[in-house]
């Protein structure tokens, strides 16, 4: 691209990120302060995230109330209270410890109930009736919704039927615009060492559901009527390219020529870069048959803790960067690429992130390029809402990714919890430094400082994949090798499983 990036671009970038800042703060209502205060305090005890990752994961697996009351009482014991509760709430977990654990049958529900209400600014009830109030305040709002039933990873295909005909049934709610779908949920046996039959049967059921989509249409509030979206989330590395492949194989099918589908891209992967580049020849090839656009939303990507489990288990490099400079660096680049007139045209723009600098670096490029009527701006449902209302005031447009659960589907709202607690409390993240955030202090200095060295990065941040094998040229250190591993000064090292994601050769 040319550039028209100079200092004086990166000088309008920051102060558009303070003006939304500062305007966020003005529109915090006190509800979103007494969170954030909790947060602060949360953040203060660092043990508290622990007991409080440990109380959702392992306290509500099981459905026998006798078994999660023993969890509880097990992991209060052994941590203490966290602090960051408040004095009432410290009150009813000992309350809890001294009598309530032992009539779990009325003392479970009621924590789960408060968990549930606790969480209900993020996770939405998927109850008919709760749902159908929610999105009716927000299309009063003007707000866009993208609805996504929480749950990944189903285990069997009796689960991934009935969440295929969840999704059929939204796209055929006339309150439902929008819907996000994780591939994972749909098909339960995703295999890369069995890739072209996993892509078929995720064609078939993808097929459906975009079928659903183009014969369905959505009013928006103004009477603008526009056929349903159902955009693909990303997940883990593994899937990237299933994912990729099942996306524009089905859309490659006549009857979807027409039809407009959206496809999620981490940032924090360097493959992103290549991926966004196919993908964009590709829609344009589409577009200048005479297709419809696609849609790419552009995330940096929040399953990092999963990346390291798995990589660490089968030997391997992680996917991602290993450092947040390259991932906002990368961000940039995508999002540099993805505004270029010729391609834009093509794929539209999500940017989705809570990052202000990201989505003031993105609205300020649009506007350069003119190209703002194809960009959406994208955030979560409740995580700073005040910081929603100011870049919706500005930029007209907002829409916001709404995680369902009707109480007996909170079990699935855990994975997605813990996603979020880590956003909001990992060291350089922008949301760990939003509480109570000033544009005259020393956390606005970090995250300022920030966006400019990866603004300067951008260009020369490698695009090299992290991992990579080629099982077909290999040598083996015969002689220092035992069995399958490797003895490097006297140290056993277990061989690197074979990563079926990658193929055996380049
Ligand atoms: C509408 C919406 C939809 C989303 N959909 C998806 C999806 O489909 N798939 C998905 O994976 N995520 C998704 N996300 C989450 C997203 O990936 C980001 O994790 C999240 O929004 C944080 O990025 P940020 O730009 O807001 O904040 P920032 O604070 O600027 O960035 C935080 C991110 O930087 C990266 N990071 C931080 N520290 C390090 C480090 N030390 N080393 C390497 N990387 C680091 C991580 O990716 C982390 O999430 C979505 C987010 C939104 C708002």
């Amino acid at each position: 691209m040319k550039s028209c990036i100079t200092d004086t671009f990166s000088q309008e970038v920051i102060a558009l990120a303070e003006f939304w800042q500062k305007r966020a703060n003005e529109l915090m209502g006190p509800e979103e302060r007494a969170i954030q205060e909790m947060m602060m305090r949360m953040l203060s005890s660092p043990l508290d995230k622990v007991i409080l990752t440990k109380m959702m994961d392992q306290g509500f697996r099981s459905s026998s109330y006798g078994r999660v009351a023993d969890q509880i009482n097990d992991l209060m014991r052994t941590y203490g209270i966290p602090e960051f509760f408040r004095v009432s709430e410290k009150l009813l977990m000992r309350l809890f410890l001294s009598m309530g654990r032992y009539v779990p049958a009325i003392s479970v529900p009621k924590i789960i109930e408060k968990m549930r209400f606790d969480s209900s600014r993020s996770i939405i009830a998927g109850e008919a009736e709760a749902l159908h109030r929610h999105l009716q305040m927000r299309r009063s709002e003007g707000v866009r919704m993208n609805l996504n039933h929480l749950g990944e990873a189903v285990l069997g295909e009796e689960e991934a039927a009935d969440r295929l005909k969840t999704y059929l049934e939204d796209l055929q709610n006339p309150e439902i615009e929008y819907i996000s779908v994780k591939i994972s949920t749909i098909f339960s046996q995703i295999s890369s060492l069995a890739f072209e039959h996993t892509v078929k049967i995720l064609m078939e059921r993808l097929s459906r559901l975009y079928r659903t989509a183009q014969s369905q249409c959505f009013i928006r509030e103004n009477g603008f009527r526009t056929p349903k979206f159902v955009n693909l989330d990303m997940e883990e590395y593994r899937d990237l390219d299933i994912t990729c492949a099942a996306f524009t194989q089905t859309l490659d099918e006549p009857e979807f020529k027409m039809h407009s589908a959206g496809i999620v891209l981490q940032a924090y992967l360097p493959d992103s870069c290549d991926i966004q580049i196919e993908l964009t020849e590709w829609a344009k090839k589409r577009v200048v048959d005479g297709g419809a656009p696609i849609k790419i939303r552009i995330v940096k990507g929040a399953n990092m803790e999963m990346e390291l489990v798995e990589s660490s288990l089968h030997n391997w490099p992680p996917a991602p960067y290993d450092n947040k400079l390259d991932v906002d660096a990368n961000f940039k680049r995508m999002v540099d690429y993805g505004m270029i007139p010729e391609n834009i045209q093509a794929v539209y723009l999500g940017i989705a992130s809570h990052n202000l600098f990201e989505l003031a670096y993105a609205a300020n490029l649009a506007k350069h390029f003119g190209v703002g009527a194809n960009i959406s701006f994208e955030m979560l449902e409740g995580m700073v809402d005040h910081v929603r209302r100011a870049i919706q005031e500005s930029t007209g447009d907002m829409l916001l990714y709404a995680p369902v659960a009707t109480r007996d589907q909170f079990i699935n709202a855990i994975a997605y919890l813990i996603r979020r607690l880590d956003e909001n409390t990992a060291e350089e993240n922008f949301l760990r430094h939003s509480f109570n955030l000033k544009t005259d202090s020393k956390a606005w200095d970090f995250l300022k400082d920030q966006f400019v060295k990866s603004y300067h990065h951008r260009k020369i941040v490698s695009k090299a994949a992290k991992r990579s094998q080629n099982r077909l040229a290999e040598t083996f250190l015969s002689k220092r090798s035992f069995g399958a591993g490797t003895f490097y000064s006297g140290e056993f090292t277990n061989e690197a499983d074979t990563d079926w994601a990658l193929g055996l050769g380049p």
